[in-house]
């Protein structure tokens, strides 16, 4: 008989052909009912499952008798109860490296799009509102020799690093957990505490994962200590962010302006940052270019397979 594998979001076409011919596979549709409703009757007997985008934990996962693998198209874990899946003996997998690079472009896209107020300027000139030469209040903010703080420096924000160090001249910040010597040499960059690198920066790149140490770890007072030119990206996760306090400080002009892929809630349907000229707003895109999804969902194909074939996958969260 074959395995049955779960696929509790949208996911590449040619992986799904792949899994439809290897496995029982049944994929959920939010149109259809309640989204944790199927899951708590498909994963009874599932062997696997794969997607990304879902909240899974003890709520949803408890009727599972025997699943060995979670294989998640992402690189952030944190919409998993990680600990409830280690207790159960069931695998998280997740896609590292493979979107680090066209997550780091984007982050550089907001950086450079909030910087010199690139979609204000283009409905602007689209309005027909460009009737003489431009003024201060187009005015952008220079980057090329800047100081550039990066608040996580892993892969991503090694990676965001190496664009500001060598294709802007920037000088690098970073504020880690611990010290990362061998990503930060390189680049010259310097360790500091985030007081330090919020109040030196005039970009800072938000770059960590969602955990309960980095959860809410911008706040009130941290955008305080930001200069009133400089300019904040968050491409990590939304909660990483008070955003009420930072829609005050984009209000206030405490900061010049913000690059936003993640929000507190997904999709963001109504914001105030919305009414906001100074900050930028995508719908979580960083790793959304067709090579690169493809490749994450190639990856997190082949950590299923490999779960299902009795070998152990690649990149396990809780290996
Ligand atoms: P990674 O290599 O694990 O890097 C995360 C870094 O953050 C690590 O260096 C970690 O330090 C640091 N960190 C964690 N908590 C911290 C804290 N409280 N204070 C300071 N530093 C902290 O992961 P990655 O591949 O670069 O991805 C980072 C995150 O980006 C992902 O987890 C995901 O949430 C997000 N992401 C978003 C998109 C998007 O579409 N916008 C796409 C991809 C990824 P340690 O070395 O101490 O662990």
């Amino acid at each position: 008989m074959k395995q049955k594998v779960v696929v509790f979001s949208q996911i590449d076409a040619t992986v799904l052909d792949q899994l439809e011919r290897d496995y029982h596979v049944v994929v959920l549709n939010p149109k259809q009912g309640d989204i944790n409703e199927q899951i708590r009757t498909e994963v009874v007997d599932a062997d696997a499952m794969i997607g990304a985008g879902r909240l899974l934990n003890e709520t949803n996962l408890a009727p599972a008798q025997k699943l060995k693998i979670i294989s998640t198209v992402s690189v952030g874990y944190d919409n998993y109860d990680v600990d409830y899946l280690t207790k159960n003996n069931i695998w998280l997998a997740n896609t590292p490296h493979v979107l680090t690079e066209t997550t780091a472009d984007l982050a550089f896209t907001l950086l450079v799009s909030a910087a010199r107020k690139v979609p204000e300027l283009d409905q602007w000139t689209k309005n027909g509102e460009w009737k003489r030469t431009v003024g201060p209040a187009q005015f952008g903010q220079d980057i090329f020799g800047k100081t550039l703080g990066i608040i996580g420096l892993g892969n991503i924000g090694a990676a965001v690093a190496r664009r500001g160090f060598y294709g802007f001249n920037m000088n690098i910040l970073y504020h880690n957990r611990r010290e990362k010597l061998e990503l930060a040499q390189p680049l010259n960059a310097r360790y500091c505490g985030l007081d330090e690198l919020l109040s030196q920066s005039d970009f800072v790149v938000v770059a960590v994962d969602l955990n309960p140490e980095s959860k809410a770890l911008m706040g009130k007072a941290q955008f305080e200590k930001m200069q009133s030119h400089a300019v904040f990206v968050n491409i990590a996760r939304g909660s990483v962010v008070d955003e009420e306090a930072l829609v005050y400080a984009l209000q206030q002009q405490q900061i010049f302006a913000a690059g936003l892929d993640v929000y507190q809630k997904e999709p963001l349907q109504s914001s105030p940052l919305f009414s906001l000229p100074n900050v930028v707003t995508l719908p979580h895109i960083g790793s959304a270019t067709a090579e690169t999804r493809l490749k994450m969902a190639k990856l997190a194909h082949k950590n299923l397979v490999d779960a299902l074939e009795g070998r152990t996958p690649q990149y396990l969260v809780n290996g």
